[in-house]
């Protein structure tokens, strides 16, 4: 399951098909327990109930008759209040009970017509079984019988439920991603300040932490083949190598699909990461909001790397050739970037010299100044 677009919108995972198929399970059984000895006429409400129906009825373990009655409410995103008939009931339900199967009751619009439909016609009980159910969106008094799942006030589609028309196929619901979502390049040079930073800017803005550099010592500690294939560089001085950052910073960003939005922080490194960072963003309906730079001198650098090598055991801030190194795949793949997102409007620059609260401050108000998350 990943992200998928459907129009002009982006929608995440939310419901998996194994949670649907229990609860569809679970929901069959109840019903059957209750009316066990008769055979129920199920009613199913179209379009969106079709695959619960298909999926109920194999589950119900008792003899059973299905009808179809098409109704309509929605129109993009919005429930219109409006409930059209559009296929009427041909089966007589008199003296039967009757169980509609719908897949979502939220605004209880649809219950309502479908209790005005059945209220003439002399059946012996008439249930409500419904797969999902929005508490919020409930405006109607009227009981709901069996109900499969509760779910927050939003929109979904997948399993029957479309948006605009699409997304009925979808085994699995998904739900809509919210466009307030911001995504940051911390951006400077080995000892700016950027994983010191990201730290505080994670918690404060909910953001996940992406540290590619972490993300390698880990795999170089766990000796898997990611930190086999990435030691030699990094102990080196040197970039690993572009194709094999990119798949890894894109599987991370896969593991976070619930994600407000991201630090990336060492990453991109080279034009062709930034360009492989933008296509991944655009992919799931997101952009890189800003790059903001720690600037600080060389010398100021240097001396933080030294010392911190003296407690993180890192190798490569323990040697200064391996540093000067560092330095120099800075000044060649790196720092051309500067221009990729000047280019673009989104470069920012900060003063990386003062106290971490200083600096924490200083970028807050960059964040801040964002379109993104000033309309919050
Ligand atoms: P850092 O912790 O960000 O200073 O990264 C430590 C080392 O990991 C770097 O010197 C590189 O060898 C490697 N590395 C981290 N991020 C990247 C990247 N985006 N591209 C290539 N190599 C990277």
């Amino acid at each position: 399951m990943g992200i998928v677009k459907l129009h002009d919108k982006f929608f995440k995972p939310f419901i998996s098909s194994e949670e649907i198929d229990g609860t569809v399970e679970r929901l069959a059984k109840e019903v059957y327990a209750d009316l066990e000895g008769e055979v129920p006429l199920f009613v199913a409400i179209l379009n969106g109930a079709f695959m619960l129906a298909a999926d109920f009825l194999k589950k119900y373990p008792g003899d059973c008759e299905i009808s179809f009655v098409k109704l309509a409410s929605y129109s993009g995103t919005a429930s219109t209040g409006q409930v059209e008939q559009l296929v009427g009931l041909n089966e007589n339900p008199e003296g039967r009970t009757v169980v509609v199967l719908e897949d979502i009751v939220d605004t209880g619009n649809t219950l309502v017509e479908i209790h005005r439909i059945f209220s003439g016609m002399n059946v012996k009980s008439l249930k409500i079984a419904t797969l999902f159910y929005k508490p919020e969106a409930y405006k109607q008094q009227l009981n709901i019988d069996y109900i499969g799942m509760e779910l927050p006030h939003k929109f979904i589609v997948g399993y029957g439920l479309d948006y605009d028309g699409l997304g009925r196929n979808l085994p699995e619901i998904y739900q809509l991603k919210e466009k307030d979502m911001i995504n940051l390049v911390l951006f400077g040079k080995p000892g700016a300040g950027k994983g010191t930073q990201a730290a505080y800017l994670k918690e404060k803005y909910s953001l996940v932490h992406i540290s590619t550099g972490e993300v390698f010592r880990y795999n170089i500690k766990n000796e898997t083949e990611l930190g086999k294939l990435a030691k030699t560089y990094i102990d080196g001085g040197e970039l690993v190598p572009d194709e094999v950052t990119i798949n890894m910073l894109q599987a991370e960003v896969e593991k976070n699909e619930d994600a407000h939005g991201f630090i990336f922080d060492g990453f991109p490194r080279t034009t062709a990461q930034a360009e492989a960072l933008d296509e991944l963003l655009h992919g799931r309906g997101m952009e890189v909001n800003a790059t903001i730079a720690l600037e600080a001198d060389d010398e100021v650098l240097i001396e933080r790397l030294l010392e911190r090598g003296k407690v993180s055991g890192r190798s490569d801030d323990q040697d200064k050739e391996k540093i000067r190194n560092r330095f120099e795949e800075y000044n060649e793949k790196t720092a051309p970037l500067m221009n990729y997102y000047k280019d673009q409007g989104k470069f920012y620059s900060v003063d990386g010299i003062g106290s971490i609260e200083e600096i924490t401050t200083r970028l807050s108000r960059v964040i801040e100044s964002l379109e993104v998350v000033s309309s919050k």
